[in-house]
């Protein structure tokens, strides 16, 4: 379990930030463990301010909701420099799907962390075709912390890293939830549908 590092008590000098990055596939946990992180935040009293890309709609506008339902609020941006515009004057920025935001997504949580803020993203760190999935690896390449959570292959009970696509789309996005992937192992993602 992650436990966040605390840099900024006892410091004359103006505090300094980090970045933490939560990925894996999907149903791995990502979300949950965004929202485990910013609860422990608030419970320490910190400012929190939570992102998503406006593209994911799935349950509901304004909340961040992981598979077995736990939720909290956040502000849907369009692009990554919104994000430096909501920060404000939080102490903890908490953004989700992020590898449906652009590359400028770098930049954005390098000011934040800069500027003393503690950025925590989540986000695929793949595609559905196992390619890495868009601002997710230079991302992992930043930040300080990297965790990679796994999901359990539903074919065989085994370690999963995939998220398999069950319907024949090529897109690269196609929001959906368990009726269009399933978390698969290497091997039974590898055998496709002979496994
Ligand atoms: P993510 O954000 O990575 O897609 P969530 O945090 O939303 O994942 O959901 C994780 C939850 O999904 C787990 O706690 C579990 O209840 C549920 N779940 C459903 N299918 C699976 C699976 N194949 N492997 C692991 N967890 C799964
Ligand atoms: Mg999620």
């Amino acid at each position: 379990m992650f436990i966040e590092p605390n840099h900024n008590t006892k410091h004359s000098q103006p505090r300094i930030g980090w970045v933490e990055v939560v990925c894996g596939s999907m149903f791995s946990g990502k979300t949950e463990e965004l929202i485990r992180r910013l609860n422990r935040a608030k419970i320490a009293r910190q400012k929190v301010e939570i992102f998503k890309p406006a593209i994911d709609k799935r349950y509901h506008d304004l909340d961040i909701v992981s598979h077995n339902e736990n939720s909290i609020r956040s502000t849907p941006v369009n692009t990554s420099e919104e994000i430096l515009l909501f920060a404000g004057d939080c102490d903890v920025v908490g953004i989700d799907e992020a590898q449906f935001l652009d590359n400028n997504l770098v930049e954005v949580c390098n000011k934040l962390a800069s500027s003393g803020k503690r950025v925590i993203v989540a986000g695929l760190d793949m595609d559905f075709a196992g390619k890495p999935f868009g601002p997710m690896p230079l991302l992992m390449s930043i930040a300080e912390y990297v965790t990679k959570v796994h999901a359990v292959c539903v074919v065989c009970g085994e370690v999963a890293q995939y998220s398999y696509r069950k319907v024949t789309s090529q897109d690269k996005i196609l929001l959906g939830e368990t009726d269009s992937y399933e978390a698969r192992c290497r091997r039974c993602y590898t055998l496709g549908e002979l496994a």
